[in-house]
């Protein structure tokens, strides 16, 4: 006799067969017990007679308890179906039951959405709050949204690649999480805020379509609808313009909401175009909500807002996120990127460069959904003196970029093609679509607003043996 998942059980009726899974509900009616057996497929009614041999055992049962059953499927009485449930047509006269496991009493209860509960409790029994049906949902959901890019982009002869997660400190603007190394005392590897540098590099090996679904780790003070580690779909192309970019992410968006969210109605195709410019002019803001009707839960408005300025005025750069310009800066305010420093200038007039940094753009587009940046790309700046000219503006010194850059400079002299590419977020896209209020819905095991993973209770303390190691001393504040 197989083993097979309650949906299964529909197509045996009349027929034995085994499921496994957790008791959500027990009930009786008379004498006759009935439990709703749960697993990741649906829920399966379950009968208990006082007849069978099992009837004893049945009685102990408590919710959450893990059993295998074996017994026949009976089609339920007239009048006893469950329109709701998906296997609401059936039912399954136990003859066998086994308790795999006496679980104890959750601590709060799983089958409602879970708003009502406190973030702490919910995050820290994750593992339960998981088998809420909602987020179950959300992240079958997600993995069906990923497949498809997948898909998407394999059909399109683009080849993923994975890239190192330890790897050298990036400036992408946010801080970076370091790494001590224990076999180089004194130096420490960084976790990728992205893994741009390494997707340029695949370009100048000859990789022209390069994907990846990347883990990006950033060391920001949290902020609203942020996390430390966020998933992105990471596109770098070769000989590319940015209406490719653009006209590829927008066939891959409606191809997507077509497929997976066909209740959705997107605003406008193709998708809402501006300048950064007239956004600001108009909107006040660089990420407009442009739907028409903003209580619409099914909206969709996606948008690029293009030409973004090249660099950006940092009042106190000391005090901000970014390591690159806490680095060089002497606390006075500063020219920073706006995204990153390898987008292209939209002149490769070095001295206007240096001379109006303000007046710069940058072959740079945002890509936002309902008023949230939702991903962000643009054309790369292969023109490695108009490169140097960008870093000087961000206030580094021409030796310190030979230095922090080197490895970038020189693969770019073997023979860099043009190239370009965008990188649109995963979770913030979901937590849209889904209508879900912050990201930490539709991502697995998130941290908290500040940053802790309560499951895992990190960050920790680590033994003196490991600090030992790696040469570190903790310094206790006064
Ligand atoms: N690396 C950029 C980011 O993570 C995206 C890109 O320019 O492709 O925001």
């Amino acid at each position: 006799m197989e083993k097979i998942s309650n949906i299964k059980t529909t197509e045996y009726i009349g027929k034995q067969v085994k499921i496994c899974g957790w008791v959500q509900t027990k009930r009786s009616h008379g004498k006759i017990i009935f439990i709703d057996l749960r697993d990741k497929s649906s829920l399966v009614q379950i009968v208990f007679t006082p007849s069978s041999n099992i009837y004893k055992l049945a009685q102990k049962l408590r919710p959450e308890w893990v059993l295998k059953i074996q017994g026949v499927v009976n089609k339920r009485p007239k009048g006893m179906e469950n329109p709701k449930l998906e296997t609401g047509k059936i039912e399954i006269q136990a003859r066998n039951l086994e308790v795999l496991f006496q679980a104890k009493t959750l601590p709060f209860s799983i089958d409602t959405n879970g708003y009502e509960i406190s973030e702490e409790k919910r995050l820290k029994y994750r593992y339960l709050d998981l088998r809420r049906p909602r987020l179950k949902k959300n992240l079958e959901i997600r993995q069906k949204v990923i497949q498809f890019m997948r898909n998407f982009l394999i059909e399109r002869d683009f080849i993923e690649i994975e890239t190192p997660l330890l790897t050298k400190s990036t400036p992408e603007g946010s801080r970076d999480f370091i790494v001590p190394s224990r076999l180089y005392p004194g130096k420490f590897y960084a976790l990728p805020q992205s893994p741009q540098q390494y997707k340029q590099m695949l370009i100048v090996a000859g990789f022209e379509k390069y994907f990846q679904i990347a883990r990006c780790l950033r060391d920001e003070d949290m902020r609203g609808n942020r996390q430390a580690e966020h998933t992105q779909l990471d596109i770098e192309m070769a000989f590319v313009s940015r209406e490719e970019i653009l006209e590829l992410i927008e066939k891959l968006y409606i191809g997507l909401v077509k497929k997976i969210f066909p209740e959705k109605k997107i605003t406008k195709i193709p998708f809402i175009r501006m300048t950064h410019k007239e956004a600001m002019k108009k909107y006040k803001s660089d990420k407009p909500d442009l739907r028409k009707n903003k209580k619409d839960p099914d909206e969709l408005a996606f948008a690029f807002i293009t030409d973004f300025p090249m660099f950006k005025w940092h009042e106190n750069p000391s005090a901000g996120a970014s390591t690159e310009l806490s680095r060089m800066s002497s606390g006075q305010g500063k020219w920073g990127a706006e995204h990153h420093p390898f987008t292209m200038p939209q002149t490769e007039d070095i001295k206007k460069i240096k001379k109006e940094p303000k007046n710069i753009l940058a072959l740079q587009d945002d890509f936002v959904l309902n008023g949230q940046e939702i991903g962000g790309g643009g054309i790369r700046n292969t023109n490695l003196d108009v490169l140097t000219a960008v870093f000087e503006v961000c206030g580094h010194k021409k030796a310190e970029i030979k230095k922090n850059f080197k490895n970038y400079f020189e693969a770019f002299s073997y023979g860099v093609p043009p190239h370009g590419g965008i990188a649109p977020g995963i979770d913030r896209f979901l937590a849209i679509v889904l209508n879900e209020p912050n990201i930490r819905e539709v991502i697995a095991f998130p941290k908290t607003g500040d940053n802790r993973d309560l499951m895992m209770d990190v960050p920790s303390e680590v033994t003196n043996e490991q600090l030992k190691e790696l040469h570190i001393k903790i310094v206790k504040k006064k």
